[in-house]
């Protein structure tokens, strides 16, 4: 695991992104497009190489940024995770299986809690000032005792974990492996660092941007730049 390094995106010391392995730099998605004329080469990128991947990102040329592969350890709570599993194109996961072992005692407690957006139906807005922290916290701790507490004494009275498993709240984090390949991790950062998404869901996303910048660093100046651009 020479690539190893975790970020906590949620503050709390139990949601992490970790950077298991990678394949593939800048260099190989510029050859991956030269191939087709027969200009790949192991020189080392140049600024040739560097306006070639603009180009491809400004014309959607999308295929050579799929030669390479960034696989992260995320854990995550159930309701991130939902959101994350529609990503089907260039995204492979495996997770932990709520059949095979026992749910370990990890919830996630927001640290401050949102009001609901008064247009946007799908969307929240910070506290005003209005809302009782306090008790959306003391509600929150003990709604997930609860729920943790009836999964301990079904399996206490040898229920079976696959169905015991059914009274755990969206906040249980699990844990997963993902790999993408730099286009489909492009798509979903760009989706899901967005306003539009979830602020939870979109720490993850600049997560998985924060460890894999380094690896693709023209990819991702380009493409900043390019998205800086259309938001105009
Ligand atoms: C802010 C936000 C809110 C959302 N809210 C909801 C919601 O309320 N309910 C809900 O169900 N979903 C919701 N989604 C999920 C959303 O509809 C997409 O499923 C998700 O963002 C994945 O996007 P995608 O399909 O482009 O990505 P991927 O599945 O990774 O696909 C990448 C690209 O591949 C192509 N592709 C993939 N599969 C196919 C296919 N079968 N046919 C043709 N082309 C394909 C498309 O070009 C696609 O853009 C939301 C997403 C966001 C970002």
């Amino acid at each position: 695991m020479t690539d190893a390094r975790t970020l906590y995106p949620l503050g709390d010391q139990l949601g992490s992104v970790t950077l298991i392995q990678h394949a593939g730099d800048d260099k190989m998605i510029a050859n991956a497009a030269r191939v087709s004329f027969g200009g790949d080469s192991d020189a080392p990128l140049n600024a040739r190489d560097e306006k070639l991947i603009r180009y491809l990102l400004r014309h959607q040329h999308g295929s050579p940024f799929e030669h390479n592969m960034i696989t992260f350890k995320v854990i995550c709570p159930i309701f991130v995770d939902r959101q994350w599993v529609r990503h089907r194109a260039g995204v492979s996961k495996n997770e932990t299986s709520g059949r095979y072992v026992e749910q370990q005692e990890r919830n996630f407690q927001p640290p401050s809690f949102r009001r609901q957006a008064p247009s946007n139906r799908q969307a929240s807005v910070e506290d005003d000032g209005t809302l009782d922290q306090a008790e959306a916290a003391r509600v929150w701790e003990e709604a997930w005792k609860a729920a943790y507490g009836a999964y301990q004494t079904l399996l206490g009275l040898s229920v079976t974990r696959e169905q015991a498993r059914g009274v755990l709240p969206q906040s249980l984090y699990t844990e997963s492996y993902y790999t993408f390949n730099v286009r489909s991790l492009l798509h979903f950062i760009g989706l899901r660092d967005h306003d539009g998404a979830q602020y939870e869901m979109r720490l993850y996303a600049r997560a998985l941007a924060e460890l894999a910048e380094p690896l693709f660093p023209v990819t991702f100046r380009e493409w900043r730049a390019l998205v800086a651009e259309q938001a105009h």
